[in-house]
């Protein structure tokens, strides 16, 4: 089946969503969705979105927290972009109707989080995500020019090469006709052609094993963009998240937010014993990277499989009145956190890198955009402030909806696109086999891909990336399609990126640590 529309864009997130509300007016809109609409990392985010609201805070000291977690490794045009353009689109995701807290006065409540200089956090409760996502869905199903497919799975982008002189840093000599998707009730890929694609996949945090992403973040996008031969950039850097819930078989993890660190909360070993003033002056409220570091090192040296966060000490009404959910949620299996001590574990949480981008979200093929978690704008560099990437999602999708708006009238559909070749694929792949390289490769970027990295390690894990990756291409050329197996394609090609990114990366900079170059080059 043959769908013609304006706009393709894949992914229900945030970014997606905003994408689409933007340019609904102008041209028809699909919105695929692998999962459910609402099944998306937005919707799992509990801090909030940073923005600049009231004095005495204002941009330059924003801009100033961002460079400074980038580890000045960040773009600084795109910075300055995203922290003045972040009280604008902050104020229409508000008239799209979001809450967020107030205080008795009226002002909004604002939280100061890790590496913030200043109160900016807009908040809903503990469940800011969630919230923004309920208010773009509501907005989107309610529009009659934009139509959501769920449980499409995007396979591949349809690119097709041509020459253009307009050549610039941006390579342009690749155009984006839409993209081929399995419709998964039906077991079908249907062919979607648009004038303009918009990859908002999300993130990639189900390479590892432990991972606060939901299922389906699995690097789609980033693998599409590379097997079409965009530009990609600064995967080495995966944001570990110190602290998720261990409770093993849970998939996603369940985030602790470092708000309880906040409040006082102290990271113990296994033992009792408090460890963090050993690493940094700040002790348990030292930068994320710095505390995820230090668990990962404590783990590695017990033999444990978690740490403890120990929040017994902080009074019930505060961890009722502040912390419902993470309460609610650690009494659901056990854990009276008034009582008990938490175990927690480091997980992937968020990638900085991805494909890459320019100011209107432009990628290296014409015609293709990415926005979200998905792309790399260069405003995190290194390391990303927290609560900075819902504000990127909003700010970047305004930029390249505003784009598009702008150039897709000029476009043509591609004419005579060959529809998905199912020629020669005949076997009904051995499911166990694709659960069990799964395993293997989140396991193999666990323990040598994962917060601390050497040499060795790096090319253990490119060593037994490579049979994996024979045998699942060998696999994927000869089974029935399945999204089991695209998604393990998908996922050991980012594997390889993140890898190969890493190894090419010869010092520690941020979110990337290397045992055999531990200092960050001078410039
Ligand atoms: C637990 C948690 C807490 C967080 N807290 C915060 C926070 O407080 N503040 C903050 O700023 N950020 C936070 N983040 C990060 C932030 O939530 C994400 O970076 C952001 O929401 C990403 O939005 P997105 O639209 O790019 O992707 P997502 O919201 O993840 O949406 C991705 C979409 O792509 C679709 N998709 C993926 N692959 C395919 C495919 N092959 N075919 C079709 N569709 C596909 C999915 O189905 C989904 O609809 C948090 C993340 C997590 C996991």
């Amino acid at each position: 089946m043959n769908h013609k529309i304006d706009f393709l864009i894949i992914g229900s997130g945030s970014a997606g969503l905003i994408f689409a509300l933007k340019v609904a007016a102008h041209g028809k809109v699909i919105i695929l969705s692998k999962s459910t609409m609402e099944d998306t990392a937005t919707s799992y985010a509990q801090g909030g979105i940073a923005a600049v609201t009231y004095s005495p805070d204002n941009y330059e000291k924003h801009i100033e927290d961002t460079l400074k977690a980038g580890a000045g490794i960040n773009d600084k045009e795109i910075v300055r972009i995203t922290i003045t353009e972040s009280t604008e689109r902050v104020k229409e995701l508000i008239e799209w109707g979001t809450h967020f807290d107030k205080e008795k006065s009226g002002k909004f409540a604002l939280a100061r989080e890790g590496g913030h200089s200043e109160f900016r956090i807009l908040h809903h409760k503990d469940n800011t995500g969630f919230e923004i996502q309920r208010a773009l869905s509501e907005k989107v199903k309610a529009h009659p020019n934009i139509e959501v497919f769920e449980n499409y799975f995007a396979i591949d982008l349809i690119t097709q090469h041509h020459f253009n002189e307009e050549v610039n840093r941006y390579r342009k000599d690749i155009r984006c006709f839409g993209a081929y998707a399995m419709n998964e009730r039906a077991g079908k890929v249907e062919t979607f052609l648009a004038k303009v694609t918009v990859v908002a996949t999300g993130g990639l945090g189900n390479i590892y094993q432990t991972t606060t992403n939901p299922l389906f973040a699995t690097g789609d996008g980033i693998a599409m963009a590379y097997r079409a031969k965009a530009h990609l950039e600064n995967l080495e850097f995966v944001q570990f998240h110190p602290t998720s819930l261990y409770n093993p078989g849970e998939k996603p993890s369940f985030l602790i937010t470092e708000a309880l660190r906040g409040s006082g909360a102290i990271l113990k070993t296994r033992k009792g014993s408090v460890f963090m003033k050993k690493y940094h002056e700040l002790g348990s409220l030292a930068p994320r990277d710095i505390v995820a570091r230090a668990i990962d090192n404590e783990m590695k040296l017990s033999g444990d499989d978690f740490v403890f966060l120990d929040a017994r000490h902080i009074s019930k009404n505060e961890i009722l009145n502040h912390f419902p959910t993470i309460y609610a949620k650690c009494l659901s299996i056990g854990i009276d956190i008034t009582k008990d001590m938490i175990p927690v574990v480091p997980a992937a949480h968020y990638s900085c890198g991805g494909v890459k981008t320019d100011k209107e979200g432009r990628t290296t093929i014409e015609n293709l955009y990415a926005v979200g978690e998905v792309a790399c704008t260069g405003l995190h560099g290194a390391n990303r402030l927290a609560s900075n990437s819902l504000l990127e999602s909003a700010v970047f999708s305004h930029r390249a909806a505003m784009h598009a708006i702008g150039i897709f009238r000029q476009m043509d559909f591609r004419e005579n696109v060959p529809e998905w070749d199912a020629e020669g694929r005949v076997m009904n792949e051995e499911m166990i086999l694709i659960t069990q390289s799964k395993k293997e490769l989140q396991a193999i970027m666990s323990s040598y891909v994962g917060i601390v990295r050497s040499n060795l390690r790096l090319k253990r894990a490119f060593d037994r990336l490579e049979i994996l990756y024979k045998e699942t291409e060998d696999l994927y050329d000869r089974s029935i399609l399945s999204e089991e197996i695209c998604e393990l394609r998908n996922m050991i090609n980012v594997a390889y990126l993140v890898i190969k990114m890493a190894m090419n990366r010869k010092e520690s900079v941020g979110l990337h640590y290397s045992i055999d170059y531990p200092e960050k080059k001078e410039n």
